[in-house]
């Protein structure tokens, strides 16, 4: 019996600590960590910057924002610098980032069009988070049951197809290597299309980078490797290397949409997270892009290089990188890992996805390659 909601199946085990690319059971044994919380803990475990930062913040965690404890700003100046982008907005979740960028897309048109002129197309196969609008958002009707009714305003497109704007159509948002969908990397001809359809149509091209962002993909943000500018980028996930924090992200166009009090949160920007997501971007530097491409290739590599009749293909960016089997499942392999010690995700497309923390080195990686091996023989 549990007092949790029954909403996660989890395995029988307990992990009590991590250091670096390893997490530690209650019983002293070490696991593998290729899932890095989901992409979060982006430097590893027990980073002793972070732990600084953390002792540091202690004494004022929390003041709201109605007060000025600058380390918001300071966060706020390294992104926009780091993107080319114009100003930002600080949230808690991935789910909650992108549910400011659907705001502001929408004023942004209101404000300049009136109303009607609301619709956001997305992409079959996304995820863009589990709130009642960003589930909407998603691109997978399995997503789309229980809870109706959804917010209303979102149509759907299939990736590598022509985008049918309408007088409606107010932002295009996508996700450049659609993550949970099975680590799919959108074609870079397909992301310009978009890209100069938005332009020429003054719709707003969000691009979710909550899992590809913050170097997760070889470059600070992976619209960089499709050489286009986006309207507004949203980060969550590795951007606070653990602790909770999302934000939004907006370029010239739309930097004045939201004006005081059309927006708000009680948490999001709070000095202590955005203290510990400063030490993360001040990390997550050129040289350490360098070495995160490196080990994303040699890794992609080293997958490849493995002879089974159950792998349909290998694909991905940087250091997000996914594995599509055939003729077993995905999760059987995971578990199959697990008992080996190394942890792996799912997802879509019966795909295993990796997701290590940026600090992996070769040797881990190899341990991975390893076990992969060995359970799939
Ligand atoms: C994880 C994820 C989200 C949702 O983030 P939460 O922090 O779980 O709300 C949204 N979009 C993408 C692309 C994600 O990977």
């Amino acid at each position: 019996m549990s007092y949790l909601m029954n909403t996660y199946q989890k395995p029988d085990l307990t992990f009590v600590r991590g250091e670096g690319c390893y997490v530690y059971t209650d019983k002293e044994e070490a696991y593998l960590d290729f899932t890095s919380g989901i992409g979060v803990n982006s430097l590893g475990y027990n980073h002793n910057k972070i732990v600084q930062a953390l002792q540091q913040g202690a004494s004022l965690m929390h003041l709201s924002n109605l007060y000025d404890t600058s380390k918001d700003e300071i966060l706020a100046t390294k992104l926009c610098k780091r993107t080319g982008l114009t100003n930002v907005f600080f949230a808690n979740s991935g789910a909650e980032a992108n549910e400011g960028a659907i705001k502001i897309a929408r004023k942004y048109s209101y404000d300049k069009y009136g109303e009607g002129r609301h619709e956001i197309i997305t992409l079959k196969n996304s995820f863009h988070g589990r709130t009642i609008t960003t589930l909407k958002a998603t691109g997978q009707d399995k997503f789309h049951t229980h809870f109706m009714p959804f917010t209303e305003g979102f149509v759907y497109a299939t990736p590598h197809q022509p985008i049918q704007i309408t007088s409606k159509t107010c932002a295009i948002m996508i996700e450049v290597v659609q993550g949970e969908g099975g680590v799919l990397p959108l074609d870079i001809e397909f992301v310009q299309q978009i890209a100069n359809i938005c332009n020429q149509n003054d719709i707003l091209l969000i691009v979710d980078e909550i899992q590809t962002g913050v170097g997760r993909c070889g470059s600070f943000i992976a619209s960089d490797k499709y050489n286009i500018k986006p309207d507004i980028i949203t980060l969550a996930k590795g951007l606070g290397g653990g602790i909770p924090i999302g934000a939004v992200l907006s370029g010239d166009k739309c930097k004045d949409t939201l004006q005081l009090a059309d927006h708000g949160s009680t948490f999001g920007g709070n000095p202590l997270s955005c203290r510990v997501a400063n030490i993360v971007v001040d990390e997550i530097n050129d040289s350490f892009l360098t070495k995160v491409t490196e080990n994303g290739e040699y890794f992609l590599n080293r997958l490849l290089e493995i002879d089974s009749p159950y792998i349909k293909q290998v694909r991905g960016m940087g250091l997000m990188i996914g594995l599509e089997l055939q003729n077993v499942s995905n999760a059987e392999i995971r578990n199959k890992c697990m008992v080996e010690k190394v942890l792996v995700l799912t997802a879509g497309n019966n795909t295993i996805r990796f997701l290590p923390p940026l600090i992996v080195e070769k040797e881990q990686i190899d341990r991975c390659v390893e076990v992969l091996k060995i359970v799939l023989n």
